[in-house]
């Protein structure tokens, strides 16, 4: 039956899909059609129930469909669906932002998180006249041009380079380097320093697998960009407001003592509604359109919908919602690097805060995996025998071995008791005999 719903959608779309990870490409079989979600769960088109660990790729930070997110977006829905003219929502979703993170004065919305780094891109530019960046080899800063180069996320999972249909301009004005390194962006700066307007990189990395910044990292960038006339770019797409309420600069910058130039949030920003969003301090932000010449705009932009989301999630994700998914967090890690250890399984299980993610195979234990190199050694089959194993019991995983786990406020401690079941039958599949 649901194979059914599947060749209908690639006869329509390519490859079934509005997004490429979605089709199951590198675990095989078929994608779970989405009917609906409440709380930790995800019911199929066949009427089966998942326990959920995708999590919308980050925005469930309540769960699905928590009722007073659903509440707000209907209540905004029936004043109606999108105006073309601020509105008060924006202004108060932007003070939500400002009060929980230092270093932002103002905010710009977009609708997606490429959007957000791609325009973030280009005020760097506008700001410090200056045309080359750096970013890091598997971090994924979205679908724009010049952020494809050896991005995580889909691009890992398909093992593509980068993407066809980038022009060789667009690609030569990104340098990458490999991430955790800070003497190779040094050393860029040291032969370039003049035409490199920004550093981005993900806050922690979690689109090639799970891997966070060593200690003293992010603030290495913060202080060259800054000896250097660049900008920093932290992009909290993913991290933003999920790994604590200020979300991984509360982890790093706020104990440190610095603040990027510009950070980049979407996901649970947008609580499942399509938001994304940018800010800085004033003095940068005001080089964007209409006060500056820095030239960025949407039609559905700051969506009201999208907006009542946002400050419903951000308004209910209290301190409360960040210690339970840090402690389920600490304790799936447990359940699973038990099970996969009493089974023999070679595996690194690594952890930025609440997100966590499996490495697989004997490449990956002499050493944690700091970069993407590193990630690549990892032996994907073990993965999908595990993904699949999981899927069978009645459990949803990113259907990629390159994607972080995600929890939620909703998952409670008979859902952990249900995983650990679960786990402790998927790593007798991994070895494939
Ligand atoms: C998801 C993600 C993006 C892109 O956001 P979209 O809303 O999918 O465009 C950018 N950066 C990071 C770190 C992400 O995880």
């Amino acid at each position: 039956m649901t194979d059914d719903v599947f060749v209908a959608a690639q006869k329509v779309m390519p490859g079934g899909v509005s997004s490429p990870v979605r089709a199951f490409g590198a675990v095989g079989g078929t994608p779970v059609f989405a009917a609906s979600a409440s709380g930790a769960y995800v019911t199929g088109h066949d009427g089966r129930e998942y326990l959920d660990l995708v999590g919308s790729w980050g925005p469930a930070l309540l769960g699905h469909g928590h009722p007073e997110v659903v509440e707000a977006v209907q209540q905004a829905a029936s004043r109606g669906l999108s105006f073309g003219a601020p509105t008060t929502g924006e202004t108060e979703l932007a003070q939500l932002i400002i009060d929980r993170v230092s270093g932002i004065e103002k905010v710009r919305f977009t609708s997606t998180g490429t959007e957000a780094t791609m325009t973030a891109i280009r005020l760097a530019r506008g700001v410090t006249g200056r045309d080359a960046i750096i970013k890091f080899a598997g971090c994924y800063h979205g679908h724009s041009d010049g952020l494809l180069a050896q991005a995580g996320s889909g691009v890992a999972t398909a093992g593509l380079p980068g993407s066809a249909g980038v022009t060789t301009g667009a690609a030569g004005d990104t340098i990458v380097v490999p991430y955790n390194d800070l003497e190779a962006v040094q050393a860029v700066f040291d032969t370039r320093g003049g035409d490199i307007a920004a550093v981005i990189t993900e806050a922690a990395a979690a689109n090639m697998g799970v891997v966070p910044p060593d200690a003293g990292f992010n603030q290495g960038l913060h202080r060259i960009t800054k000896a250097n006339g660049a900008l920093l770019i932290q992009d909290e797409v993913l991290t933003g407001f999920r790994v604590s309420d200020a979300g991984w600069w509360g982890l790093e910058g706020r104990e440190e003592g610095w603040t990027p130039d510009i950070y980049c949030f979407g996901k649970v920003t947008g609580g499942g509604m399509p938001l994304a969003a940018l800010g800085g301090s004033a003095q940068i932000m005001d080089h964007l359109a209409p006060v500056g010449p820095v030239y960025q705009a949407g039609t559905l932009s700051g969506n009201p919908l999208a907006v009542a989301a946002g400050k419903a999630t951000l308004s209910l994700a209290d301190g409360g919602v960040y210690s339970h998914i840090d402690s389920l967090a600490d304790q799936l890690a447990q359940i699973t690097t038990t099970h996969l250890a009493d089974a023999g399984v070679p595996h690194r299980l690594q952890r930025a805060g609440s997100l966590l993610s499996v490495f697989w195979g004997e490449d990956v234990v002499a050493a944690p995996v700091k970069n993407y190199g590193q990630a690549q050694r990892q032996d994907t089959t073990m993965f999908t025998r595990f993904f699949h194993a999981m899927l069978d019991q009645g459990i949803l995983l990113p259907p990629s071995a390159f994607e972080a786990w995600f929890l939620s406020a909703a998952h409670t401690r008979s859902d952990m008791d249900r995983l650990d079941e679960a786990i402790s039958v998927a790593v007798t599949k991994v070895s494939g005999q």
